[in-house]
């Protein structure tokens, strides 16, 4: 496990995404990852954190300063989780993103996943 322990993983991740992020939105985290996760940052994309401005002028930096830290292959974990997580909260997906097809398999998943554990 390369995050140690999995119940608290999850949820210490995105206190610290709160902190960096400076927000308490979790669809913002979740917005913000997923640039990271599909390796798209773009100077000139409007920010996902819905300010109204360009990444480069709102969380650029700080998206180039974690895109830096970690390969693109964490964040599609990390993105994964805290996608799930906001999934497992509130039975809905994320607004502002674009859920496409491999993600919803990915929910899926990690759905059937979960029920056999309950099971
Ligand atoms: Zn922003």
């Amino acid at each position: 496990m390369p995050y140690g322990e999995r119940s608290h993983g999850v949820k210490g991740r995105i206190e610290f995404y709160y902190d960096y992020f400076e927000t308490q939105d979790l669809e913002v985290v979740i917005g913000l990852l997923r640039i990271l996760a599909d390796d798209s940052y773009m100077d000139n994309n409007y920010c996902p954190c819905g300010s109204g401005l360009k990444e480069k002028k709102c969380h650029g930096q700080k998206l180039l300063n974690l895109k830096n830290l970690l390969p693109q292959t964490d964040y599609i974990k990390i993105y994964d989780k805290i996608f799930n997580y906001y999934y497992e909260a509130t039975k809905a997906f994320p607004k502002m993103v674009c859920v496409r097809k491999e993600r919803m398999k990915e929910i899926k998943k990690l759905k059937r996943r979960r029920n056999v554990r309950k099971a």
